[in-house]
């Protein structure tokens, strides 16, 4: 079973989908996770041409795990869950995550994760290209003021120098990158339930999605 979550940068998603799994005893699928992993390995192996960065990509190994409340990726062994959120990767995720080839990678890699657990998984084309069939989907959004401080925070703690224009800045990039491209664009499901949660408290967002999940899935 997946509950899919879609939604622009900083919208809440990965909290939102996070808070949701621990309360209701699922798994957490972070999908934006795995494009900041392949863009940290483009990163590490120099930054090639994309075409010759797809033909290294059967090499690689990247493995994920929700554990302890948190969304750990690999790469090759090595686990770079705290390295994929700094800006350096912020700045480059977007072109990476547009290439036809690593969106068919990632993909592959999800729909092999789901097969045999529950899941909520948070991302921007899962309800439209990745799970069209999702037990349930969700839209989310915020202004970008709102979207630009939750990200600031989480970063804070990798990259003292950020200020709140910078990745306000990066966030206003990657929506137009992200709406634009031509592979699975960012996109509201026509199923998919739209929650704006600008001036909510996020208790309020999950109780009310909870309620949302509880009423119209098995799960409760
Ligand atoms: O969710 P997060 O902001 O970590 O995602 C990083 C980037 O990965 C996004 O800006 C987007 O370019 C890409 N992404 C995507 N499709 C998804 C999830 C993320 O293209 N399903």
């Amino acid at each position: 079973m997946i509950i899919v979550i879609d939604g622009p940068a900083g919208s809440g998603k990965s909290s939102t989908a996070k808070e949701i799994a621990n309360r209701l005893n699922i798994h957490f699928l972070d999908s934006g996770a795995l494009y900041r992993a392949l863009t940290y390995y483009w990163i590490v192996s120099g930054k090639p041409d994309i075409r010759s960065f797809i033909k290294l990509l059967p090499e690689v190994d990247i493995s994920s795990e929700y554990r302890d409340k948190q969304f750990y990726v690999a790469l090759n062994g090595e686990d770079i869950t705290n390295t994929i959120r700094t800006q350096h990767v912020a700045e480059n995720v977007s072109e990476i995550a547009s290439k036809p080839q690593i969106r068919a990678y990632v993909n592959n890699y999800m729909r092999n994760l789901v097969l045999n657990d529950i899941y909520i998984a948070d991302g921007r084309d899962l309800g439209t290209a990745v799970f069209p069939d999702a037990d349930l989907k969700f839209f989310m959004t915020a202004s970008i003021e709102e979207r630009a401080k939750r990200r600031l925070k989480e970063m804070t703690l990798s990259d003292l120098s950020i200020t709140l224009k910078d990745v306000e800045e990066n966030i206003r990039q990657r929506d137009l990158k992200d709406q634009s491209r031509a592979s699975d664009p960012l996109k509201k499901a026509d199923d998919a339930i739209e929650i704006d949660t600008t001036g909510k408290t996020f208790d309020e967002q999950i109780n009310q999605m909870i309620t949302i999940i509880e009423n119209q899935t098995k799960l409760n």
